[in-house]
Parts: C-alpha cells; structure tokens; sequence
C-alpha cells in the first residue's frame, strides 16, 4: 500500500492475504482518478445533475425559537436515495467503471445502501448483487423490492443474527473469492484501509459545502457541528470540512439504544461511548464486545446506526478530545422525529434524530446567538411504520 491507512493506532488493513492485491489495486486507483480531471468532472455533473448537490443549508427558525439557539439543518435529506449514501456510491461507482470493473457488491442493513447501490448499478449498466442479513430482509422488505426493482440480485445471509455485520462478512467472503471481476462497494467510513480514506473523501462534499453555505448565511463559522454516527461516514463527510476550525465544536451523536433497556442492563450501547479497541471487518476501532471479547450486538430502533464497530478515524478523533462522541436514546430521538416534523413539516430519518435529539438536550444551556448546524444525513418516510408503532397518532 501507499499509505499505511492508520490514523493513530486505529485503521490498518486486517484481511486475508488474498484480498491485499485487490485492495492495493483499489488505492492506487482511487489516488490516480481522483487527481484526474476527467473523472472529477463526470463525478461533479453526477452529483449536480443526477443526485441534486448542492443540498440546502436551511435555518429551521420555529426549532431555533424552541431551542433558545440557531439551528441549521444540512439537507442531505433531499438528495437522490433519500440520504447521503448516494455520494458514495456514485464515487465508488464511478471508480469501478474508470477501473473497468463490470460487478458490483455491496452489504447493507437497513438497506438504504443496498438501495444506492443498486442505483448506481443500474445508472452505470452493472451486475450487482447486495448481501443483506436474513433478519434485516424481512424488517425492510421495502427497500429489498426497491433494489430488486433496480436490476440488483438479494443475497439474503443466513449466519449469526441476519444483520449488518453478517452481510459484511459474506461480502468480504464473497469478494476474496470474486476479486478479478468485482467491485466491492463499501458502505460506510469503515472496513480495511483505503475505504475509511476513500468514503470520507467522497461524503466530503457535504462538509465542504456547508462550511461555505454557513458563511454566506450567517457571516462566520458555525459554534457547533453536529452528526449521527453508525459505521461514521456522513459524521465525517460534514465534521471533514471544520476539523481545523478549533473554535467550532464537533460532536458524534451515537445509537444508545432503548433507555429502557439499557437502565434495566446498567450499560448502554453506544460504541465510542462504552466500546474496547479490537478488531473488526479488517480495521482496528472501537468497538461493542461482551466481558468475553466477542462482539456484542447492538440494539437502536435506527437499524443505520446498528453497527457494533465504528470508523477508525472516529477513534482517534475520540481519543484527541478533537470529536465528542455522545449517545442519545432511541426515546429521544422518536421525540426529537416527531419534534421536528410537528415544527418544521420535515421528517428526518431515525438515524438523523439521534443527532436532532442530542442538540435539542441543549435547550436553554447555548446564547441566542450560538449557531448549530446539524447534518439531517436522510428523510425518514422509510421509518413511519416504526414510528407509528411506538407513537400511534391520536
Ligand atoms: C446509513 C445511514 C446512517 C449511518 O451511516 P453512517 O455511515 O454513520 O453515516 C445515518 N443516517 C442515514 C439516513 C443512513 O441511511
């Protein structure tokens, strides 16, 4: 590899010795197109014409009368997929066509990124197949038809729980097995080096973006930047673009799980906050493990943020005091759903309430004048049903 792919101790490349090749092929690739004009020009028409960047930096004014602070609201909501997965895809996908890949697959969990993957496959013309826990198939058959729809093949995974992290186990199997012909779309800022390097370069744009869109709104920097972490990739698309700017405050906002639940256990679930250093799907992070040292599984009402692993630059950013990493309970988060929707008509994903929720704990604590920006990382129509169950509407 050309670069080591650690930040700190966290990060590296723990996979087996057949895939090294591929993912020395995939950096190499990467470090020439992205200084290549004419991919970057065929990624930024994608991003403008086909997704819709640049998204809206909006001031959600009834919210900030509620808060006592200004709260801005980066609306990846609105791009094409409904979140802002689509910017990796496409720079992913983009990246498989300049390196004459023909396959494309992917993990997903929610399904939101088999949803943007399956997309890209059909926008570039490419077989795709995405792995996805048996679980999480019957939770969002939904999606599942959306993909299906898209040309791309469901490969239901039947090991472990049939969740996330199972389906990144079959696609890394998979993948070690396929590696001549096949793209492995990563999904989020994690897995083995280059694709924490390669996912924060291509969620970068929102980070970029809303820097520039806050100082021509509003004059200056913002006091705070806040985003919801799963596996870490809109976190660090947005925090990217302020983590030189000392006096802006970044902060994680993580799955903690049912309140609840976690009262009742005497620990809660949220990764940064409560995890060990190992190693998991070829990065070594933090991570959620039992007494036992085996990974333990996580439990949010947002199946985006139901990773028990985190991106290794998220680890270290923890580690430097640079990042806060907070969690916020599902409770509050389908408070902080209903909140924003009941005051500004806009129904943020679960994923995004955790974030949403976490800011609104800061009611009456910030000056009028304090400036948040919050990365609303999607819309949450796919999440009514779940909302409707724990908060039937009167
Ligand atoms: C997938 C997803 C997330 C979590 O993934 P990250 O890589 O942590 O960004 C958050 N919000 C939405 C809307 C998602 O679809």
């Amino acid at each position: 590899m050309k670069q080591d792919g650690r930040f700190g101790e966290f990060g590296g490349f723990y996979v087996p010795e057949v895939l090294i090749p591929a993912l020395e092929e995939l950096e190499e690739a990467f470090l020439r197109f992205t200084a290549d004009a004419g991919f970057n020009g065929e990624l930024q028409n994608l991003l403008k014409n086909y997704a819709g960047r640049p998204t809206p930096l909006y001031f959600a004014k009834r919210l900030s009368e509620l808060a006592g602070f200004k709260i801005y609201l980066k609306r990846e909501d609105l791009l094409h997929g409904g979140a802002h997965k689509m910017n990796n895809t496409l720079g992913q996908g983009l990246l498989a066509k300049y390196m004459g890949k023909k396959k494309l697959i992917a993990e997903t969990g929610a399904g939101q990124h088999g949803l943007a993957t399956a997309m890209v496959g059909a926008l570039f013309g490419m077989e795709t197949k995405i792995f996805m826990g048996e679980t999480d198939i019957e939770r969002q058959s939904v999606n599942v038809h959306k993909m299906k729809l898209c040309g791309a093949e469901v490969i239901g995974v039947e090991g472990g729980t049939g969740t996330l992290k199972d389906a990144i186990n079959d696609a890394l199997r998979y993948w070690t097995a396929n590696v001549s012909d096949t793209f492995y779309l990563f999904g989020s800022a994690a897995g083995p080096h280059p694709y924490p390097v390669i996912v924060k370069h291509f969620q970068s744009c929102i980070g970029t973006e809303a820097r520039q869109q806050c100082i021509e709104q509003t004059g200056r920097l913002p006091d705070m930047v806040a985003a919801c972490v799963g596996g870490g990739s809109n976190a660090i698309g947005i925090f990217s673009a302020f983590l030189k700017d000392k006096d802006v405050q970044i902060v994680g906002v993580e799955a903690g799980g049912s309140a609840k639940d976690r009262l009742a256990a005497g620990h809660h679930a949220a990764t940064l906050a409560a995890g060990k250093v190992g190693i998991l799907h070829g990065s070594k992070t933090y991570l959620l493990q039992n007494d036992d040292g085996q990974i333990a599984e996580t439990e949010s009402i947002s199946a985006g943020l139901d990773y028990p692993g985190v991106g290794p630059e998220h680890s270290f950013l923890k580690d430097t005091g640079r990042v806060k990493y907070v969690p916020a309970f599902d409770e509050d988060a389908l408070d902080a759903f209903e909140l924003l929707t009941k005051t500004e008509g806009i129904l943020p994903a679960l994923e995004s309430s955790h974030a949403i929720a976490y800011v609104m704990s800061l009611k009456g604590k910030l000056s009028p004048a304090t400036s948040v920006i919050v990365n609303l990382s999607g819309r949450g129509d796919k999440d009514v049903g779940i909302v409707e169950k724990y908060r039937p509407v009167k």
